[in-house]
């Protein structure tokens, strides 16, 4: 059973991110594009993670809760969670952990919460993209104590990944996956002992991914069984 996805979008409270990605709009363009699991993974926070979900119901559409963490290499790394209270859980612990420094919207943008019906009831004070305390180590850890699974993101990108900042992938980092942004090219022939994820990164509702990417898993709950996600 092909399984479409696409695991890295951003809604509108990244601060980088459009205004057009309010909940059901991200739900209702991944419908559209023909997708069967998402996951939501803004910066450093969880917050939009209960309205994703909410609005999904019904719609057939898989959430993932997830999130992307900067680590103070300032690195991006994608991590996912089985369940939503573990992902609020760290989430807010990473968020707690960033510097104290306030975002100013009309400089880096805003960094809304919103409810399942696609209205704004709260705004986060800190800057999201800011680099929290944590190494990647670190986060990996805290993020496997949580079941989770943590994924190098963008590695193909030229700000932000790991190769960008370190050159390479460390021998001692136990990951399976590494992400590669779709719209930049890589030699996956280096990566070869790593799955690989194909994602958008989308900041912007065109940006979601087409039906392209797939998962071939049993059905649809077995996504939760991490290790068992085979992408081709
Ligand atoms: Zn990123
Ligand atoms: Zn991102």
């Amino acid at each position: 059973m092909k399984l479409f996805y696409d695991l890295h979008i951003h809604s509108d409270l990244s601060p980088c991110a459009s205004r057009e990605m309010t909940p059901n709009n991200i739900i209702n363009m991944s419908i559209v594009k023909g997708l069967n699991v998402i996951s939501l993974t803004d910066h450093n926070s969880t917050a939009n993670l209960p309205a994703l979900i909410e609005a999904s119901h019904g719609s057939g559409l898989k959430v993932i809760p997830g999130i992307e963490v900067t680590s103070k290499e300032e690195v991006h790394l994608l991590c996912y969670f089985r369940e939503l209270s573990r992902a609020l859980k760290f989430g807010t612990i990473i968020y707690q952990s960033l510097p104290p420094i306030i975002n100013m919207p009309e400089i880096f943008g805003e960094q809304n919460i919103y409810n399942s019906n696609d209205e704004i009831v709260g705004v986060l004070d800190k800057l999201l993209i800011n680099a929290t305390p944590f190494s990647i180590g670190d986060i990996n850890n805290m993020v496997k104590e949580s079941k989770g699974i943590m994924i190098p993101a963008h590695i193909n990108k030229m700000s932000n990944s790991i190769l960008s900042i370190l050159g390479f992938i460390p021998k001692d980092l136990e990951v399976d996956f590494v992400e590669i942004y779709s719209k930049n090219s890589i030699n996956k022939k280096m990566f070869e002992k790593y799955k690989i994820l194909k994602n958008s990164d989308a900041h912007c509702l065109t940006d979601i991914s087409e039906a392209v990417n797939f998962f071939d898993l049993n059905d649809m709950d077995s996504i939760y069984n991490i290790k068992e996600w085979d992408t081709p």
